[in-house]
């Protein structure tokens, strides 16, 4: 994939209307009030949306949020799924349930954090959509309702892409979290409107894309987390491209039980032993070191307050399980990093969310804030880590995006990257 592409800076957007797709995936507080309980993604578009106001664009921003069911009938038939009683199933709850993700508090929000209007469309692209989009000047802020509310977005519909293709003159993709997604705002957009990406998505390609592509070398790749199903392309791709690939977290059980180690109670997936012996035969055919744990922290259950004990990796006792590294693990995996070129890091080496099995997932995160080397962070529940453990502004790029970040590292081709005119 070609991770070179036309950014803002790149296209003449003065004068024009400009289609902003962000991510305004907030979470939300569950009672249905509105409130936004963290506005980190909408701090993190205001870059690009300044930076196209004060070209003199006029800024159409839209962004998907949550999962609406945008029929009537699909919603019917989800929920009786989920086992409702269908006889209680109005369309008036159905309208609630799309209310509740619609994107109001995120216009009031970010009218907040710009210190100007933004008018709210009450459609996507629906006559109040058009008609204010129609008016809008420049300098302005339009923000279109929730993408999803329109059946045609997650299929791609191209009536819906032209539709909104047809409000602006220029395409501006900023929301990293969705580009491995090809719906109508994401990608299908781009076939009628110059494509370009915002600030945030350039530098992830940047970041993330310079690593996988050109990497300064060594390149160690440290991947953990809890399965070995969930992160095969990503083993698969890292130990085609780097240096050293360091196994840590739960999926790391799957590989000491596969060589024949006694591994208790810990996390184990009987299907990927075979897949496990394979990438530890494709590291040797390919020269690349291939890191596994020595040690392992145990506890006698899986919570905050198990007894714990450290033992040697592969011979876990019996009704004990592997919850993170050990310290001579760490010792090896901290050393592996001090000279690196560059580090991507995925998944944490341990239950980082107790405090007795995060050592191993702090240390690691301590050594890579002391390396020169360019560190990089992706995946969802890393890039928590990092920022509980309070080495977030550390490192050189945390990514924004978790499903996204590891289809990157996976080398999957991203649609909504693809979709961007090259440079
Ligand atoms: P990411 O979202 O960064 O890709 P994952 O979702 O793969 O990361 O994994 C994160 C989860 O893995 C964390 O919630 C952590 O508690 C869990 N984990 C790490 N090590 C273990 C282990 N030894 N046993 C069980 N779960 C683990
Ligand atoms: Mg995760």
């Amino acid at each position: 994939m070609n991770y070179n592409k036309k950014t803002v800076m790149d296209v003449e957007v003065a004068g024009k209307k400009v289609l902003l797709r962000c991510d305004f995936n907030v979470p939300m507080a569950k009672d249905g009030s509105g409130v936004i309980t963290d506005d980190k993604r909408i701090r993190a578009a205001l870059p690009t949306i300044q930076y196209l106001l004060d070209q003199g664009a006029a800024v159409i921003a839209c962004s998907h949020m949550g999962k609406p069911v945008a029929s009537f009938d699909k919603w019917v038939q989800k929920q009786t799924e989920k086992g409702k009683d269908p006889a209680t199933l109005t369309e008036e709850k159905w309208r609630k349930s799309l209310a509740e993700l619609s994107l109001k508090p995120v216009a009031a929000r970010l009218s907040e954090l710009l210190g100007r209007e933004v008018i709210m469309a009450a459609d996507v692209v629906g006559e109040d959509a058009q008609a204010k989009a129609a008016a809008l000047q420049a300098g302005q802020v339009l923000l279109l309702e929730n993408t999803r509310f329109e059946k045609g977005e997650t299929k791609n519909d191209p009536k819906l892409a032209k539709a909104m293709a047809d409000m602006a003159e220029v395409y501006v993709s900023d929301a990293f979290g969705a580009v491995h997604r090809a719906h109508a705002s994401t990608a299908g957009v781009a076939d009628y409107l110059p494509a370009v990406s915002g600030f945030l998505i350039q530098k992830e390609l940047d970041f993330i894309g310079g690593a996988l592509a050109n990497p300064k070398r060594p390149l160690v790749a440290i991947l953990g987390g809890s399965k070995v199903s969930s992160k095969i392309g990503v083993i698969n791709n890292l130990l085609e491209i780097a240096d050293t690939v360091i196994i840590g977290g739960g999926m790391a059980y799957t590989f000491s039980a596969a060589k024949g180690g006694k591994i208790g109670n810990s996390l184990f997936e009987a299907d990927w032993q075979d897949y496990a012996n394979e990438m530890v035969a494709k590291a040797e055919a390919k020269g690349v070191k291939l890191l596994l744990p020595v040690d392992t922290v145990c506890g006698d259950k899986f919570a905050p307050d198990a007894n714990v004990q450290t033992v040697e990796a592969g011979s876990i006792p019996d009704g004990w399980e592997g919850l993170d590294i050990g310290p001579k693990t760490v010792e090896l995996y901290c050393a592996a990093v001090k000279d690196a070129g560059t580090v991507i890091w995925n998944g944490p080496m341990g239950v980082f969310e107790f405090a007795a099995f995060a050592k191993g997932t702090e240390a690691v995160a301590e050594a890579l804030s002391k390396t020169d080397a360019i560190t990089i962070i992706g995946g969802g529940d890393s890039a928590a880590a990092v920022q509980q453990l309070g080495y977030a502004d550390k490192m050189t790029h945390i990514s924004t995006g978790g499903g996204a970040s590891l289809e990157f590292m996976e080398g999957k081709e991203l649609p909504g990257v693809a979709c961007l005119l090259d440079k």
